[in-house]
């Protein structure tokens, strides 16, 4: 392909994806970088994934992203923002992480990506391409930041310097060739500490990993049996999800709102009540979450977050 045609076809690509409403978009070389499987040895070796024994299978695809794609060239990585403004903590309510208030994203990031493959395929039909969002094997974070797309916060999350780290994250692994974009090597977070600091039960570790075993977000909606006791009166009114180290760092502070119209969910979340809640049947669960990602923690669990949420506010009283 001669450089003014991938060009073309590059400059295309991210114009597609911003019509499919991504904020950001950035392209790098699709090649094995055996540090990512290697990453997420070291910390499951650790043990910080908790029961999530989904995490230890497939290192070396993990590892090696041209395994996805036969003759990958390009890993083309897009964001789109997620933030909701409306009030994080109320006694009325309890807390459900921004990013399952509005429609299972991995359907809809999934659905804009195979568009935009299929777009793509009117100008190369001899192209290979796969979309992933939030899939086991890609290790979305470093292809991100590969990207050019922003830096690994302290959080672990990406940070995009101009839309924050409320961002869903979606790959199409191809083997077209295009322009690639600079990684991003500036670590903004400077002397920051501010989500350490917020963290209700100290999950976030030196390395910018997190601990699973302690994190809000990992216990409500992944972790099978018991909570532990240790955290009991920690969540606050969390039962899905945590938001405390996206709420306080800096970098979200000016967080525009969402507002893609395949985001809107078939019922209002933050909108439930305690009591609704409380009050909800199983039947109840499957209709209202039926295209939401809460459904796949399953009404079971949500049962015991309420339960562990309860239980520690009354004993704050
Ligand atoms: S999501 Fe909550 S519990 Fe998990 S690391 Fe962030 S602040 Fe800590
Ligand atoms: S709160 Fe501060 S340290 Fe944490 S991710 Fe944001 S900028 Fe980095």
């Amino acid at each position: 392909m001669t450089d003014a045609r991938k060009i073309a076809l590059t400059w295309k690509i991210h114009e597609m994806l911003h019509r499919e409403g991504f904020d950001i978009s950035g392209i790098a070389p699709a090649a094995s970088h055996h540090e990512d499987a290697q990453h997420i040895s070291d910390w499951i070796a650790s043990g910080k994934h908790g029961t999530m024994r989904f995490m230890e299978r497939n290192p070396g695809k993990r590892g090696d992203i041209t395994s996805l794609v036969d003759g990958a060239k390009s890993v083309i990585v897009a964001g789109i923002r997620y933030y909701s403004a409306d009030p994080p903590h109320s006694a009325r309510s309890y807390f459900v992480s921004r990013y399952a208030r509005v429609r299972d994203y991995h359907l809809v990031v999934e659905e804009k990506l195979n568009r935009v493959i299929r777009h793509l395929k009117e100008y190369i039909p001899d192209a290979g391409s796969r979309a992933f969002c939030d899939s086991e094997p890609v290790s979305e974070k470093a292809w991100a930041i590969r990207a050019g797309l922003g830096w690994r916060g302290r959080n672990s999350l990406v940070i995009n310097k101009e839309i924050g780290s409320y961002i869903f994250l979606g790959e199409i692994v191809t083997t077209a060739e295009l322009v690639y974009d600079n990684a991003s090597s500036r670590d903004r977070c400077g002397a920051c500490t501010l989500c350490i600091e917020a963290c209700p039960t100290g999950a976030i570790c030196d390395d910018r990993t997190i601990d699973a075993r302690r994190c809000i977000s990992y216990l409500t909606i992944e972790h099978k049996g018991d909570l532990p006791s240790e955290f009991s009166g920690k969540f606050g009114n969390m039962i899905y999800g945590c938001d405390r180290c996206q709420e306080v760092c800096p970098w979200n502070s000016k967080a525009i709102p969402w507002s893609d119209s395949e985001f809107v969910p078939e019922h209002d979340i933050a909108g439930l009540s305690k009591s609704d809640w409380q009050t909800m049947t199983p039947e109840d669960f499957k209709k209202l979450f039926k295209a939401s990602a809460i459904r796949r923690t399953g009404f079971k669990m949500i049962r015991r977050n309420i339960d562990f949420v309860n239980s520690g506010l009354s004993e704050k009283r």
